[in-house]
C-alpha cells in the first residue's frame, strides 16, 4: 500500500541543553528560540527546573528555585520524574530542554538525566554549553538573580570534568550526537548561532 505523505508525522527534534550552573544555558537558549522563530520554526523551550519548581511549590515550602537542590534526594527524584513525564508530552516540532547533567547536592553530584529521564526525554541532540572556569566564576558572581553555590576555579574545573564524562556517557545510551558549544564572553549570539546551525539545518 502506498504511504500517504500527509499522514507521515513531521520529524520532531528534542534538544537537551546542558552545562554547569552559570555557564549561560538559559541566556543562550532564549536567543536560540528567537532565531528559530524568526526562521518560522515551531520551536519551544522548557526549563526543567521551572517545571520541577511548579510541582515543588505545591508540596514544599521553598523561597527560590535554588532551594530545590537542598531537598532530600528522594524528594528531588520525585520532582525530577514528574517533570520528565510532563516534558515528554510536549509535541512542538523542536522542543529545547534547558537542564543539567548533574545537580550538586550535599550528598554529592546527583544525575540530572539518569536512564529513566533519558528514556522519557528521548533526545535527538545533546548540547553542552561550556566556558572557561574563570568566565563561569565571574558569571556566577555577577548574577544577582540567583543564589549560587560557593565555587573556585578548581571546583569549577571538577564540575566541567564531571559534565564532560556524563555528556558522552549519555550519548552511548541514546545514540544521539553531542555538540559542545563554547559560550565565550560577550558572544551569546555566536553561541546561539552555533546551536541553531546544528539543529535546524533541515
Ligand atoms: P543555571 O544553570 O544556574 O540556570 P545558566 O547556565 O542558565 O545557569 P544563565 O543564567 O543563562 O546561566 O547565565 C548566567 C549569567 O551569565 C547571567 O548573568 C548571564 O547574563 C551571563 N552570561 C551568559 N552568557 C554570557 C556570555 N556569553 N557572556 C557574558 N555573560 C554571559
Ligand atoms: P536551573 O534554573 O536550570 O538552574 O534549575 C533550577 C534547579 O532545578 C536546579 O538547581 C535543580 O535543583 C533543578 N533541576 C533542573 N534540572 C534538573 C534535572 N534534570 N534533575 C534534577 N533537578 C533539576
Ligand atoms: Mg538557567
Amino acid at each position: 500500500m502506498a504511504a500517504n505523505a500527509s499522514a507521515v508525522p513531521k520529524r520532531s527534534r528534542r534538544i537537551v541543553i546542558v552545562g554547569i550552573p552559570g555557564v549561560g544555558k538559559t541566556t543562550v537558549v532564549s536567543k536560540v528560540l528567537d532565531i528559530l522563530r524568526s526562521k518560522g520554526k515551531n520551536a519551544n523551550v522548557v526549563n526543567y527546573g521551572t517545571v520541577m519548581l511548579e510541582q515543588a511549590s505545591k508540596i514544599h515550602n521553598l523561597k527560590s528555585r535554588d532551594e530545590m537542590r537542598k531537598l532530600s534526594i528522594e524528594a528531588q527524584r520525585e520532582l525530577q520524574v514528574h517533570a520528565a513525564t510532563a516534558i515528554s508530552r510536549m509535541d512542538d516540532e523542536i522542543v529545547i530542554v534547558d537542564t543539567h547533567l548533574f545537580i550538586s547536592t550535599k550528598e554529592g553530584f546527583w544525575p540530572g538525566i539518569p536512564m529513566n529521564v533519558l528514556q522519557a526525554l528521548k533526545p535527538t541532540n545533546l548540547i553542552m554549553v561550556t566556558a572557561t572556569p574563570e568566565e563561569i566564576l565571574n558569571r556566577r558572581k555577577s548574577d544577582q538573580t540567583r543564589i549560587r553555590d560557593e565555587a573556585t576555579e578548581e571546583s569549577l574545573q571538577r564540575e566541567l570534568g564531571a559534565a564532560n564524562s556524563l555528556l558522552f556517557a549519555s550519548t552511548v545510551i541514546t545514540g544521539c550526537p553531542a555538540l559542545v558549544a563554547v559560550n565565550s564572553e560577550g558572544h551569546i549570539e555566536q553561541t546561539a548561532e552555533t546551536i541553531v546551525n546544528a539543529i535546524a539545518s533541515s
